[in-house]
């Protein structure tokens, strides 16, 4: 019998501020550009998919109206960090004690378990890592495979079983990774965020359905601003690579984020959240 193939839509939720190159700008921009956040619910629920939301805890706090109707309609609330900071230039006390304060305070907020994490950079190490699971959570979806990410070293998931191409699981603790495929010898992201925006859509389009083919897990994540209909304020002494990043492939993108669903749903993936498929999988395990 052929296994079933899952697909997991995700989204950071994070204000444009935490984004790599504003943040490190030297010109103050204060918008969230959080309305690419209504966006991309509006198509997951045109869908009837159920998402898995990653939201950076101090922002969760302030946005507790914009969250709550969603995590209503069945979509799930994990964590992206206390803020938006890379896990592994946090010293792993600190870590520790922001997480586990953050997790208690957004359960009692919003009245919901947080069993998820994923990492501002997708960087994190086995020592973040352990703070996870002694902390209660069941799941991290922070391992990438592409060498030129910044801020990210590989993880070592020597310890874990590769239970399906793309996930690592270690006493009932799972790691999902993000979706690769081979392009020119080497694993290039094809799950979302910049690897799939800055891309050709036919091109990428094409490389999606290989990967499609093959295999029956699939990952996507998105940023907010990356479905902003305001303009995209661009700090005067951002880089042209910056500038690149954050005005390429936006136009079309909701456009591009439906021909996607509809070509999973043509593959037969089924649509669940992290939350869900770690039940589906720790029962077969
Ligand atoms: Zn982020």
């Amino acid at each position: 019998m052929k296994r079933k193939k899952y697909a997991v839509f995700t989204i950071d939720v994070e204000s444009f501020c935490d984004t790599d190159c504003i943040s490190r700008s030297s010109h103050a921009i204060n918008v969230d550009l959080l309305d690419g956040f209504d966006e991309y619910l509006q198509i997951l629920d045109r869908h009837q998919i159920k998402g898995t939301l990653f939201t950076v805890g101090s922002l969760a706090t302030r946005i507790p109206d914009k969250l709550k109707p969603h995590l209503l309609n069945g979509h799930r609330l994990a964590l992206h960090n206390y803020e938006h900071l890379p896990p592994i230039q946090i010293p792993v006390e600190q870590f520790r004690e922001q997480l586990q304060k953050s997790k208690q305070t957004l359960e009692e907020l919003f009245q919901v378990p947080i069993e998820g994490f994923r990492a501002p950079f997708f960087s994190m190490d086995m020592q973040h890592l352990q703070v996870l699971r002694d902390l209660g959570f069941t799941y991290d979806s922070s391992h990438i495979r592409f060498r030129k990410a910044r801020h990210t070293v590989p993880l070592n998931l020597s310890d874990f079983k590769e239970v399906r191409p793309g996930i690592f699981c270690n006493n009932n603790f799972f790691e999902f990774g993000l979706s690769h495929h081979k392009l020119f010898g080497h694993d290039y992201p094809v799950s979302g965020g910049g690897y799939v925006r800055l891309s050709n859509w036919q091109f990428m389009k094409t490389l999606i359905k290989q990967y499609l083919r093959k295999q029956d897990y699939y990952v996507f994540y998105l940023h907010p601003f990356e479905l902003s209909k305001h303009k995209i304020p661009i700090p005067n002494d951002l880089k042209s690579y910056d500038r690149y990043y954050l005005k390429r492939g936006m136009r079309n993108y909701g456009n591009h984020i439906e021909q996607l669903i509809n070509l999973l749903k043509k593959h037969n993936f089924e649509f669940v959240t992290f939350e869900e498929l770690t039940q589906l999988l720790s029962h077969k395990l």
